[in-house]
């Protein structure tokens, strides 16, 4: 054991300034979210600026963006706006090195973009296959890769997957979405373990059933909501904002010896057996 891990008397380490939780702030820190157009990824870019971080952005569709931007800008920090398809590696290569290049320096990258196919098992295509498997977990697998030496140069990083609860459970008609979203659990923990020596910390988060595009035609249909809301113990769908505390946290010095984890924000759907008392 190295001398500055040696255990302090108790009354000294009760004063130290590391116990006084330096809170979530991220003033002087860059985010990217990719997805950050709409949705949960536009909640996390949200919160991550009023922490203080400045904030990049991307998706597909730059008048969203556009739109995001300004209510980003809203908190007073910075915004860059990078249309991207995460499904096009060398994009993504780009637009990694267009944020390091802009703001000097990269610390967040939250994989937020994704899509979903509601459908059978036995209708999915092969260019299904290719389409939702390039965007949910190829596109954040290079995002990553190349983020990674930007992230050295500054010493420390940290990475935030939006997984999903189908890490957990199998939920019908979405079976790509959650094999795309299954290699995404272990693309985490594969990170994490060689990240580590470079102070890169990579987890994920892995939301409910929140009320987004994605889950609109859903969540519209009486019956559908109130099935999907019957097994979530908090008796309602997450929306964008149940993710800032989780996203505060994973980006922040707060989580500085958590890596490889996932976080679960569900409103307790996941420890739900379902059994009546
Ligand atoms: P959403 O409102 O549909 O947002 C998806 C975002 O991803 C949009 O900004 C979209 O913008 C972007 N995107 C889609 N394809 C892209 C591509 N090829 N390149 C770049 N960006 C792309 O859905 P959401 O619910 O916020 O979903 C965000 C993330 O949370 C997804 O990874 C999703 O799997 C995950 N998630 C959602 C739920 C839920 O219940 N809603 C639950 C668990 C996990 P463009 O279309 O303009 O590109």
């Amino acid at each position: 054991m190295g001398d500055n891990m040696e255990p302090k008397p108790e009354r000294r380490m009760a004063l130290d300034s590391e116990f006084r939780m330096p809170g979530f702030d991220l003033t002087g820190r860059v985010a990217l979210v990719t997805g950050g157009g709409r949705g949960l990824g536009l909640g996390m870019a949200l919160a991550l600026a009023n922490a203080g971080a400045d904030i990049a952005i991307a998706s597909r569709t730059a008048s969203e963006l556009e739109k995001a931007a300004e209510l980003i800008r809203e908190t007073g920090r910075r915004v860059l706006v990078v249309p991207t398809d995460v499904g096009d590696v060398p994009a993504v290569r780009a637009m990694i090195h267009e944020v390091a290049d802009h703001y000097g320096s990269l610390d967040i990258l939250v994989n937020a973009a994704g899509i979903n196919f509601r459908r059978p098992i036995d209708t999915f295509t092969e260019d299904d296959w290719d389409r939702i498997m390039a965007v949910n977990i190829k596109g954040a697998f290079f995002a990553c890769q190349e983020v990674r030496a930007v992230m050295r140069r500054r010493g420390r990083g940290k990475i935030i997957n939006v997984g999903s609860i189908v890490f957990e459970y199998a939920v019908p008609n979405i079976a790509l979405y959650s094999i795309s979203k299954g290699g995404m659990r272990q693309m985490t923990r594969s990170l994490a373990l060689e990240y580590a020596a470079d102070n890169i910390c990579v987890n994920a988060i892995g939301p409910g059933r929140f009320w987004t595009k994605m889950t609109d035609a859903f969540f519209s249909v009486p019956e559908l909501y109130e099935s999907a809301v019957s097994v979530i113990p908090l008796g309602r769908p997450g929306v964008p904002s149940d993710l800032a505390g989780v996203t505060l946290l994973l980006a922040s010095d707060a989580s500085d010896y958590i890596t490889g984890q996932t976080i679960f924000v569900d409103g307790g759907w996941l420890i739900n057996a379902g059994v009546k008392a």
